[in-house]
């Protein structure tokens, strides 16, 4: 497995796979790896096929984060990353630094360990999906997916991917990844892979590793609502009452000390639309602290 840590070097490398005919699979990520991540390793192999090669990169992207949130304690251990990728049978691992990807971005420009992107130097380009970006995560995080989509927008100009696998644990990124790679004109499939969970239903995430032990018992409270919400759908004759069902599930949630709801919202899964009545393939999302860890997690219903 190769390591690069340049754009230039990696766009080089893309090119040299492209002369070749060869498909270029590739899986974004923050690091900290798991098995989510693994599984979208392996759906990339699949896709590419035999004379493919999968890239993965790793890179906590400061512009998705707002000031408050958890860039500067984000986990990170790179050397077990690395291992976990050289047996996925990753080709190149890509691990630009913040200098790379934003040049000039010195370490005096950061704010409470916060790269903030309105004050880089040298640069101020950005990709804004203007529709199904503002409900869910862009209320809760209203800069969140501007700096999703722009470094996503970045990575695909340096791996120049064939096929791009994302995972379903983040629905409405990966439906606003496919939407701005439709409306740009990318040259890419997007992909989205099925979300891998603990035994206990408890979606993985890096995330996770925040969790003290009591929190971590009642993480379990998504999932557990994301079930409950398929039973009522599955029992009910009728469509059942947005708001009825929301206040039901927060309750349920919230019965656990540490977890508080964000938000909970049912919608249309190609549109992400809200809707008034819940019934069979419509869709939930929701965010829940537990702690002061934010968890998020969806299902169709
Ligand atoms: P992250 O490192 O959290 O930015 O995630 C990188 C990619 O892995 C994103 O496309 C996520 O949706 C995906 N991912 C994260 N957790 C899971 C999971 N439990 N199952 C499947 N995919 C996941």
């Amino acid at each position: 497995m190769r390591i690069v840590t340049t754009v230039s070097a990696m766009q080089r490398l893309a090119r040299g796979w492209k002369r070749k005919g060869q498909l270029i699979g590739f899986v974004p990520t923050m690091g900290y790896l798991h098995n989510g991540h693994v599984s979208l390793m392996n759906k990339a192999t699949r896709q590419v096929g035999k004379r493919g090669v999968v890239v993965v990169s790793i890179y906590v992207n400061p512009t998705q984060f707002s000031p408050e949130e958890d860039l500067a304690n984000y986990p990170r251990d790179l050397a077990r990353d690395k291992k976990l990728c050289r047996d996925a049978g990753v080709d190149v691992l890509f691990v630009p630094g913040d200098k790379r990807m934003y040049p000039r971005a010195g370490s005096s420009r950061r704010d409470g360990g916060t790269i903030r992107s309105d004050v880089f130097s040298d640069f101020s380009t950005h990709v804004v999906e203007e529709s199904l970006s503002r409900g869910m995560e862009g209320v809760s995080r209203p800069t969140h997916f501007r700096g999703v989509t722009t470094v996503v927008a970045k990575l695909f100009n340096i791996v120049l991917p064939d096929v791009a696998v994302f995972g379903a644990k983040d629905f409405q990124q990966a439906v606003v990844v496919k939407r701005m790679a439709h409306d740009l004109h990318f040259p890419v499939k997007i992909i989205v892979a099925p979300t891998v969970r603990e035994d206990d239903g408890l979606a993985l995430s890096s995330r996770n590793k925040y969790l003290l032990p009591d929190e971590r018992e009642q993480a379990v409270a998504l999932w557990q609502a994301i079930q409950q919400a398929r039973e009522t759908v599955k029992s009910s004759k009728a469509p059942v009452p947005a708001g009825r069902l929301r206040s039901e599930l927060k309750w349920l949630i919230e019965t656990r000390p540490a977890a508080r709801v964000d938000y909970l919202e049912f919608f249309d899964p190609e549109t992400l639309q809200p809707l008034a009545e819940v019934r069979r393939g419509t869709h939930i999302a929701l965010a829940v602290f537990v702690g002061k860890t934010r968890l998020i997690d969806n299902g169709r219903l």
